[in-house]
């Protein structure tokens, strides 16, 4: 048994406090939304009244947070003045890789181990204890992060020293962001010039344009039963989700200087459909505004 805290109980953090609970470790589990905290505890957590009750006399303090700015306030109000030394602290959310580097540095002086290990996998893998873990921390650390996130992962994954644990998450989600892009607009493209989108799907599949995108997510309803396409592209990765990792990709790529056209326009173009009010529907609904036919979505 290991004595946990988690910070933030929202959709990912939620499944990852039941988990871990279920598991029969001791989770002491905080969150601003006194209903996140309610559900945490229905589900064997142990609701805390603030985050520095949370962290403290814990061996693990975990952080699954919405961006870079509530990790930080939490950090520095609560984790760094009030875990156990001991404590290893581990940082889930999604955030920018200067604030994962920054964080890191302050708790290595304070003497704490710590990690950044954003996720991939979705609301099903937290609550499936499912998730693949991208692990940003110095490699002597790396065998004590995997133990402590194993509960909930299917993958624990080094990806390098503080940091690169943000790094890898947002390349491969901007890859993804474009390569979504690349499917739908395909998929358009054969829908009007009469090619059967289903006939293009299994050519394509066997061809040199096959994708995870393609075949294990396909936007078009029908050939890949468990695609959120099949489901009103409900309950996947929202649009605003893929928005989020896209800034964060362009935001980190003006900072050290690098082109990445493609990644920019996909930022361009989730931004419209976001602002088109389309944020909460998965991202391969995309092929809809392609289409021109929002009307799907209704
Ligand atoms: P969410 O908005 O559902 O949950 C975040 C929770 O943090 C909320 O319950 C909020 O009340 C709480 N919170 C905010 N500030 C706080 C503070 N100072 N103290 C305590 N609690 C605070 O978000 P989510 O979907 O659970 O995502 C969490 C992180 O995981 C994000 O960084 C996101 O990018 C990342 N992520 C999400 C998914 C997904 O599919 N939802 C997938 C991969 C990664």
């Amino acid at each position: 048994m290991t004595r946990y805290a988690l910070i933030g109980l929202g959709n990912m953090g939620g499944g990852m406090a039941a988990v871990l609970a279920q598991a029969g470790h001791q989770v002491q589990a905080f969150d601003l939304s006194p209903k996140a905290l309610e559900r945490a505890a229905g589900s064997g957590a142990s609701p805390s009244g603030s985050a520095v009750e949370a962290v403290r006399g814990t061996e693990v303090v975990l952080t699954m947070l919405p961006a870079g700015t509530h990790v930080r306030d939490v950090y520095q109000q609560a984790v760094l003045p009030h875990a156990d030394p001991k404590a290893l602290l581990i940082d889930c959310s999604t955030i920018d890789v200067d604030t994962a580097r920054d964080l890191a540095r302050q708790a290595h002086s304070a003497g704490f181990a710590a990690a950044d290990a954003p996720v991939s996998g979705g609301v099903a893998a937290a609550a499936a204890g499912t998730l693949t873990f991208m692990v940003g921390c110095p490699e002597q650390d790396f065998s004590r992060v995997k133990t402590a996130l194993s509960p909930m992962a299917r993958t624990v994954a080094w990806a390098g020293e503080p940091g690169a644990g943000q790094a890898a998450k947002i390349c491969n989600n901007m890859l993804l962001g474009v390569s979504m892009i690349g499917v739908c607009e395909a998929l358009a493209l054969a829908e009007r010039l009469e090619l059967d989108p289903e006939r293009f799907f299994e050519i394509a599949s066997a061809s040199s344009g096959q994708c995870w995108s393609l075949t294990a997510y396909c936007p078009w309803p029908g050939p890949v039963a468990t695609a959120p396409s099949n489901r009103a592209y409900e309950g996947g990765f929202a649009v605003s989700m893929m928005l989020k990792d896209l800034k964060l990709a362009q935001g980190a790529a003006a900072t050290v200087g690098v082109s990445t056209p493609l990644g920019s326009q996909a930022e361009a173009l989730y931004a419209l459909f976001d602002r088109l009010g389309y944020g909460e529907k998965d991202f391969s609904s995309l092929l809809q505004l392609l289409r021109g036919r929002l009307d799907q979505l209704a």
